[in-house]
């Protein structure tokens, strides 16, 4: 049995009511293992696995495999995550279905990318999303799960929520997952068992609201906000909607409850452990009042002289969508649709990617980068090798394999038609480029 904090007990007594035995019980036993796959890259691992009836791609595994040593992880083919956190199709389809023109979505705190890839599936190619994340390191995390996802209609940022209060009424749809006390991952990380406090319960509500006056600040009028948390305090949860709806006239929306084991609570819908097959939840839907809607005149994209062009026109397919902008040694393509959202945003925010991060150049020499060989845009033609297990995995490590079909110069790498990968052919020997601090390290087996 965990050890929790005694006011944590009281507490649970309270909102767990009748249900506190079972609910301090299900602290203890194993979290049920659950991934959501990418509708980009399909495969057929995972095919006979039990479905999550709220998620489309959501999966039940029957036990936890290596995720580290499976090839088809690292080519972003499926996100590890709990079942109860991918609920958010449901409020999120429900808002995107309001409206019948392309969308810009924010999901204010997205590190490590959970809620962010899950929303880039969600996403019809001419929306877009931005992913932000103020905490660097965490910010790091966010931009390797996102490139290994590979669409193009994201843009990352690493901005405090207030930053965001410049763009006002700018998105359509605002997702804010809040930092929060966390107690629906007690059994998942008992470290946040020891953080836990009744101070830090008032400190993280403090804190949501400051998120929550940002995301309505940039929300548009008639736009929909969606809020989580993986805590079961009514402070962090049900009172945050009550603020919003008394300080900003915001209407609740209700979300359809698939599951009469999932809880209806005044405000929104809440997962616990011993209800369902998955972690602690809460999440629920709003829409700011109507108004005028704020939209920025529409700028002509690509009015702007590139010289890099042809590099988009060789190594990407659909090459017309896409325009080049070059920055600080970097060539990205950014798609046409969503120029306009990338200039308004590059002028006042830091972005930590845009669109496809295509390659640097060294010298004469274009070195294409990780994220394009990830890109579910990548041309086809590009030269590729299939490689097996065995070799996939030595390339993962940082080896270079036997491979004597390689074409002179750049090849993709990749494992049952997923690219993972660069190699470079010099004739006489072969270069890895799969980035170091991605490579499978002996000690990372999880
Ligand atoms: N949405 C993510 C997902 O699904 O993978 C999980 C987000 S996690 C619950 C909350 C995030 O908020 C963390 O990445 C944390 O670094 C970030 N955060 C912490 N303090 C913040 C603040 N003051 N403003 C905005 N974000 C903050």
């Amino acid at each position: 049995m965990l050890n929790f904090p005694p006011s944590f007990l009281e507490r649970a007594k309270h909102f767990a009511g009748k249900e506190y035995e079972q609910f301090i019980q299900s602290l203890s036993e194993p979290a049920p293992v659950s991934i959501r796959m990418n509708p980009f890259k399909r495969h057929d691992l995972f095919s006979g696995d039990e479905e999550i009836p709220w998620s489309s791609d959501g999966k039940y595994l029957i036990e936890r495999p290596s995720f580290t040593m499976d090839p088809l992880f690292h080519a972003g083919c499926y996100y590890v995550q709990d079942a109860s956190s991918q609920f958010l199709e449901q409020p999120f389809l429900q808002a995107k279905k309001m409206f019948n023109a392309p969308i810009r979505v924010l999901d204010l705190c997205a590190a490590p990318g959970g809620k962010s890839t899950h929303l880039l599936s969600l996403l019809d190619p001419g929306d877009v999303l931005i992913s932000n994340e103020v905490i660097p390191t965490r910010n790091s995390i966010l931009k390797e799960n996102i490139t290994k996802w590979g669409c193009s209609n994201v843009i990352i940022t690493q901005n405090d929520p207030a930053a965001f209060e410049q763009l006002k009424g700018f998105f359509d749809i605002v997702v804010v997952d809040a930092p929060c006390s966390g107690e629906g991952l007690f059994r998942k990380d008992p470290s946040a068992i020891k953080e836990w406090s009744v101070e830090n319960v008032n400190r993280c509500s403090v804190r949501q609201k400051n998120i929550l006056n940002s995301a309505v600040e940039t929300l548009a009028p008639g736009g929909f906000l969606i809020y989580s948390t993986c805590t079961f305090e009514e402070e962090e949860n049900d009172l945050q909607i009550d603020y919003l709806i008394q300080t900003f006239g915001m209407k609740k929306v209700s979300i359809e409850n698939l599951n009469h084991d999932i809880v209806s609570t005044k405000n929104g819908l809440s997962f616990y452990p011993h209800r369902i097959r998955g972690e602690g939840f809460y999440i629920s839907l709003l829409q700011k009042e109507n108004g005028d809607f704020y939209r920025l005149k529409n700028e002509k994209p690509g009015s702007d002289k590139f010289n890099y062009r042809k590099f988009i026109d060789e190594y990407l397919q659909s090459p017309n969508d896409f325009l080049p902008v070059y920055k600080e040694g970097r060539l990205y393509a950014i798609s046409a649709k969503h120029f306009q959202t990338f200039r308004i945003l590059s002028e006042k925010f830091y972005l930590r990617l845009a669109g496809i991060s295509m390659g640097e150049m060294k010298g004469n020499d274009f070195i294409p980068s990780e994220a394009l060989a990830l890109s579910i845009f990548l041309n086809p033609d590009i030269p590729h090798l299939n490689l097996s297990e065995q070799q996939i995995i030595d390339y993962l490590k940082g080896g270079t394999p036997e491979i004597p079909e390689a074409k002179k110069g750049w090849n993709v790498v990749r494992f049952q038609n997923h690219s993972l990968g660069w190699i470079k052919n010099l004739g006489n020997r072969m270069n890895n480029y799969y980035p170091k601090e991605w490579r499978i390290k002996n000690d990372k087996l999880r």
